[in-house]
């Protein structure tokens, strides 16, 4: 492929995606892109507002020492993790404290076959994704329901792998019939609480692949560890940081209202004047693409496939005295049935009074039920009072558009094939969280990847 590094790009939107794909045409050798950026600031989910001169997580939380995309966005600016220690204990649905994972605690006697029982899966599992699923932990989807893989290895040793394995395709299944499948179905023990209370959606309904792709073997063990990592301002100031080292920081405050795409070129029209571009890579959410593009009928009709979760974050300040020492998570609520309810709640300072308390909760399921904003909410405040820690104000709320993603039908059918055979085509490129997954690493690795494939 003919490359030209004076080529004038546009990329659309300055969250994660957006950042480092800057980041990385750059170091490829591509200094003429601009970033457009719809709202006043960067960072796009990972969002740190302030209260008493400290930053509190609206957004994204927490990286863990495989986000090798994020810290190579450190490393571009001179900086590493510094936040605090997360510390976190797990609450029954009456408010008091349990482990259901220490096999001393009395109140476990009963259980102790099932955990038995759950090591040994643990370990199937772990040998499994090693030697059936070899492949499955590469970024992106491509050629998974070809049965195919190609991609960045996992261990962050930047080597290009590629291979074929027909057992891929069980990965389009969702979670909880892949486990089935493999008899390993107690895991979804472990692998709920870094994914359905972080927002990702149920195992009934959600494919293995974004599931294991997210939350690959290692990385699931850093969970359980609590191997962590935060940051002192927030998740926001990286990419605030990555966005001032760039060559061409991110135009903020632009409306985009038409993306044309003629003469080999493509024209942006963003606040009323129009440019023009050699390429256009979108980072933005590209199920709202058509909206503003001349979309083509292929891309309309995969575009409208895309699902969201709806998934909300309350910024509580509780009553004096009801400050919980730490993080709490609370497994039973993380069940359909339990739509609506309080799932986690982070407690960024330890022990600290006068702090900002974020509470999540999941208010969809694929069956078409949908918990309204406020009925949630009330719910979840009412978790807050049944956890001692009654809110006296609320000071910031958010329901974000989370998590996009393909169910299993379209995942089996080639989605990802098919958007990945438009890549290039009409000198547009697709990037962002769907293509990869919806955490700041995989989307920001999708960029790399991205720029490896198209922009050498
Ligand atoms: C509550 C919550 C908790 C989370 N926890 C974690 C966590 O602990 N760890 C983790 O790794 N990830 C976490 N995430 C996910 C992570 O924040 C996102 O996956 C990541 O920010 C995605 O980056 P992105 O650039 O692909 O998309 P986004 O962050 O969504 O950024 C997209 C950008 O595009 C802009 N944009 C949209 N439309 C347009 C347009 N038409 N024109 C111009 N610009 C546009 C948006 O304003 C935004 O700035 C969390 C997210 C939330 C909401």
């Amino acid at each position: 492929m003919e490359t030209n590094h004076d080529e004038k790009i546009c990329i659309i939107g300055a969250g994660p995606s957006g950042l480092t794909m800057g980041m990385y045409l750059e170091k490829a050798g591509y200094k003429n892109y601009t970033i457009l950026e719809k709202n006043d600031h960067v960072g796009g989910k990972c969002n740190s507002p302030e209260y008493k001169g400290k930053r509190y997580e609206m957004g994204a939380i927490m990286g863990v020492p495989s986000y090798y995309a994020v810290k190579d966005a450190m490393d571009f600016c001179g900086f590493t993790y510094d936040g605090p220690q997360l510390n976190r204990n797990y609450k029954r649905l009456d408010g008091s404290v349990y482990d259901p994972f220490d096999p001393k605690k009395p109140y476990n006697i009963p259980k102790l076959p099932r955990l038995m029982k759950l090591k040994n899966q643990m370990k199937k599992l772990g040998t499994l994704l090693e030697t059936k699923y070899k492949g499955y932990d590469v970024n992106g989807h491509r050629g998974v329901a070809e049965g195919r893989y190609e991609g960045f290895d996992a261990n962050g040793t930047g080597e290009w792998v590629t291979g074929e394995n027909p057992n891929l395709k069980d990965l389009a299944l969702p979670f909880k019939e892949f486990c089935e499948l493999n008899g390993v179905e107690l895991t979804q023990d472990i692998w709920i609480g870094p994914f359905t209370a972080f927002g990702y959606g149920y195992f009934d309904e959600i494919p293995a692949a974004y599931v294991l792709k997210y939350l690959d073997f290692q990385t699931t063990m850093n969970f359980v560890r609590c191997n962590l990592w935060t940051w002192k301002d927030g998740t926001q100031h990286i990419w605030e940081r990555l966005n001032d080292h760039l060559a061409h920081s991110a135009v903020l405050n632009q409306t985009i209202t038409k993306v044309e795409r003629r003469d080999n070129h493509v024209y942006v029209t963003a606040n009323g004047e129009t440019t023009e571009y050699d390429k256009v890579i979108v980072t933005a959410p590209l199920q709202f693409m058509p909206d503003y593009f001349d979309a083509s009928e292929e891309e309309k009709n995969l575009f409208s496939k895309i699902e969201y979760e709806r998934y909300d974050v309350l910024a509580c300040l509780p009553k004096k005295g009801q400050y919980p020492p730490i993080s709490y998570y609370m497994f039973d609520n993380m069940a359909v049935k339990r739509l609506g309810h309080l799932m986690v709640l982070y407690c960024r300072w330890k022990g600290e009074e006068d702090q900002v308390i974020t509470t999540y909760a999941l208010r969809k399921h694929k069956d078409g039920k949908e918990i309204p904003y406020e009925e949630c909410k009330q719910t979840v405040l009412e978790d807050m009072k049944i956890c001692g820690c009654e809110v006296d104000k609320v000071i910031n709320e958010q329901s974000w558009y989370y998590f996009p993603h393909v169910f299993s039908e379209d995942y089996k059918n080639g989605w990802y094939e098919k958007v990945e055979a438009m890549q290039g085509q009409n000198n547009t490129y697709y990037a962002g969280e769907v293509m990869g997954f919806g955490d700041m690493d995989e989307t920001s690795q999708y960029s790399k990847e991205l720029v490896y494939r198209f922009f050498k």
